[in-house]
């Protein structure tokens, strides 16, 4: 008998949608929306794997419920969905996807920094508006800032962190970045220097916010955060939406603390349009589309897969989120199926 798994969606690659079938015995969900947590247990309940989206809450009560379950593979870097502890504490293995979204991330928060600081959106809107327009060229209008000479200011200088911190050399920036660990390799590889957090926000233009979304970061930046930065700063964030307090974010954007923001993550997804961040012009509102290449979803896919499959193979997977699981569930004690090369 193959080993049973829930598949919430359906992943871009065919490669990775052919192994599932190939090796295992496949429930595979067919909505778009997320499932409910009452459907995740139902389904989970005579599971041996789990592949989710980083919309699927894989809570603790989940978990739980599960009682044959050994792996959760989640098809994203971020894994701040899924109770990891508990799925370490009952021998679960949890795998993600780092690295080969790095790239489309970081064009992604350039697309952002560049879009907010010569305020290309609200500027294609002008051309759209009948009025706006109204002069064919003008020596004040619709005036931004100029990122050359100016200093970028990262916050988590991991994976994506850092090809930001790459692309801000062509631009001529200087970098300085805060992190938990002190990146020395890349301070000398790149000139950039770390500084601790209230230095960063007091010194940046443009900051821009790259760490995972963890009790320590949540609302890393919030009110007093936010007053530190220059009123002609702007705050960029394509990590996760719950490390800056949204409601503090839009008390700053209406006050002028700072004079922008670019988003690509929200505390609430999707936003509701009439949220107040929709009533403001100095924002870029994205939905959360930092990795939405067709190149990168397809490689996520079969990230995800492999990982999962190593999981059931006995073999210790390529990305492996809680690597002290080794001991509580040895990987031979997991081995449900042979790969075949
Ligand atoms: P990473 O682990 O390589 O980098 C995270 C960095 O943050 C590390 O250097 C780490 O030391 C640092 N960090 C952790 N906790 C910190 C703290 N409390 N204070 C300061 N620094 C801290 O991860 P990555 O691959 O660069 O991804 C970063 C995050 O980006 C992910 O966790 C995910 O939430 C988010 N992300 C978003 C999208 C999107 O679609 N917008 C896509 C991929 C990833």
């Amino acid at each position: 008998m193959k080993p049973k798994v829930y598949v919430t969606r359906k992943l871009p690659s065919k490669r990775a949608m052919d192994l599932l079938f190939k090796y295992l015995d496949v429930d595979l969900r067919e909505e778009e929306v997320p499932p409910s947590k009452e459907e995740m247990i139902a389904h989970l309940e005579d599971k041996d794997a789990l592949l989710c989206l980083l919309t699927d809450r894989v809570d603790a009560e989940t978990i739980r419920s599960a009682p044959k379950l050994k792996v959760i593979s989640t098809y994203s870097v971020g894994f701040d969905h899924i109770d990891v502890e508990e799925a370490t504490a009952r021998g679960i293995y949890v795998t993600n996807t780092p690295g080969v979204l790095t790239e489309a991330v970081a064009d992604l928060t350039w697309a952002l920094i560049l879009a907010i600081t010569r305020r290309i959106v609200e500027a294609d809107r002008c051309v759209r508006t009948p009025g706006c327009w109204r002069i064919g060229w003008a020596p004040d209008f619709m005036l931004g800032m100029e990122l050359n000479g100016k200093t970028l200011g990262v916050i988590g200088l991991g994976r994506i962190g850092t090809a930001v911190a790459r692309r801000a050399k062509g631009f001529g920036m200087s970098i300085i970045y805060y992190d938990v660990i002190r990146r020395e390799d890349l301070e000398k590889e790149l000139g950039v220097k770390y500084v601790p957090l209230k230095e960063l926000l007091k010194e940046a233009d443009v900051v821009s916010i790259h760490v995972p979304l963890t009790k320590e970061t949540y609302h890393m930046i919030k009110e007093e955060e936010l007053r530190l930065m220059k009123s002609t700063a702007y705050l960029v964030n394509t990590a996760r939406g719950a490390v800056i307090d949204t409601n503090a974010l839009v008390k700053a954007l209406k006050e002028g603390w700072i004079r922008g923001a670019a988003l690509d993550v929200f505390e609430q997804e999707p936003l509701p349009a009439d949220h107040p961040l929709t009533k403001l012009k100095n924002v870029v509102l994205v939905p959360h589309i930092g990795s939405a290449t067709y190149e990168t979803r397809a490689k996520m896919a079969d990230m995800a897969v492999d990982n999962l499959l190593s999981v059931l193979a006995g073999k210790r997977p390529p990305n492996l989120v809680n690597p002290e699981v080794l001991k509580i569930r040895p990987l031979e004690k997991v081995k449900m199926i042979e790969l075949k090369e």
